[in-house]
């Protein structure tokens, strides 16, 4: 059985800026190594598998879901799935390293309630949801009804902010990196 460490949660709407911010800690902070989730969408871009994601097919991850693999899973848009798998965790903790995840709302909240103070969870809160919109749509990489979905996730997701232990605003992205490290430096400290 593997020595557990501790966790580090960041979940926001997609847009809200997490994405980076965790980009920032690992770059920042070498305790912390990310978390790898599974999913059966597609590459974006230049996304390698087993790099920014284990890109697996949907079968397989029905399969791995029936053989108990995933510490939780979601189906974040319909037919797409995402999930971390409990070796994934494992690996980090073996490493004697702190994981960081960069997961959906109710994914983040799953793994607080499963890891109670072990883990700290935060919340990356956009300063309106018209600029989370405005986000979105000048990221460029999803078009027409995969757009809209992310729009009604993401003004559904905003509400789910006082469940979480930390609510980081990112009015500025510089300015929200620099309390994200502080923070994390602190809880890893504590
Ligand atoms: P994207 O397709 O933009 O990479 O991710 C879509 C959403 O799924 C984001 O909010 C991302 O944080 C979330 N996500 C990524 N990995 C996981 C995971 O393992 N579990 C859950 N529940 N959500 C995830």
């Amino acid at each position: 059985m593997t020595n557990e460490g501790k966790l580090i949660i960041f979940s926001a709407p997609s847009g809200a800026g997490k994405t980076t911010i965790v980009h920032h800690l690992l770059s920042k902070i070498p305790e912390l190594e990310f978390s790898i989730s599974a999913t059966t969408r597609p590459a974006r871009g230049d996304e390698k598998d087993g790099l920014d994601y284990y890109f697996i097919s949907k079968e397989d991850f029905l399969h791995r879901i029936a053989k108990k693999q995933f510490v939780e899973f979601e189906e974040v848009y319909s037919g797409t799935f995402y999930g971390t798998l409990r070796t994934e965790i494992e690996r980090i903790w073996k490493l004697g390293k702190t994981v960081i995840f960069d997961i959906d709302v109710e994914g983040g909240l799953h793994l607080k309630r499963k890891y109670g103070e072990q883990a700290l969870a935060i919340f990356v809160q956009p300063p309106s949801l018209e600029v989370l919109i405005e986000r979105l749509t000048g990221r460029g990489t999803d078009s027409g009804e995969k757009l809209k979905e992310r729009f009604i996730k993401a003004a559904k997701e905003l509400d789910y902010a006082p469940k979480f232990d930390i609510i980081l605003k990112n009015h500025d992205l510089e300015t929200a990196c620099k309390e994200a490290e502080k923070l994390v430096k602190d809880f890893l400290k504590s």
